[in-house]
């Protein structure tokens, strides 16, 4: 799918609205339009990258840092120990939109301590 098509290239450049939790230069974080869980973030890299199954070696930083950033949410929100994080990689795996992104649900009772 070509980035002009795609509906979170649309967020990015504030063309279609969305919840968004957090942005800066390489991500946006916007809330999921039909959550699975009490919180649901979508974590989005600007650059527009189809799946996992494309990334190259030289994006080894970028996808480093979208789980850190999922952990900098998760304690954002009070949510540390207990989340999921999902990357749904091609049609076969679930996956609608075709611009890379990370799931981070949570809203589970708490466990434990
Ligand atoms: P996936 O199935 O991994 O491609 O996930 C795509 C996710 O994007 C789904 O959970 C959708 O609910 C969500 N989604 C689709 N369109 C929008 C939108 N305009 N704003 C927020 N989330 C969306
Ligand atoms: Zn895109």
């Amino acid at each position: 799918m070509a980035a002009l098509d795609c509906i979170f290239c649309q967020i990015i450049r504030d063309k279609i609205p969305s919840e968004i939790v957090f942005r800066d230069k390489k991500f946006i974080v916007f809330k999921d339009i039909h959550p699975k869980a009490e919180i649901h973030f979508l974590i989005v890299p600007v650059r527009h990258i189809e799946s996992v199954d494309v990334l190259k070696k030289t994006d080894k930083a970028l996808a480093g840092e979208m789980i850190l950033l999922a952990q900098a949410l998760a304690k954002k929100f009070k949510i540390q120990g207990r989340y999921k994080l999902v990357f749904n990689v091609g049609r076969g795996g679930g996956q609608l939109v075709e611009h890379i992104h990370l799931h981070l649900l949570s809203g589970w009772p708490r466990v434990g301590k």
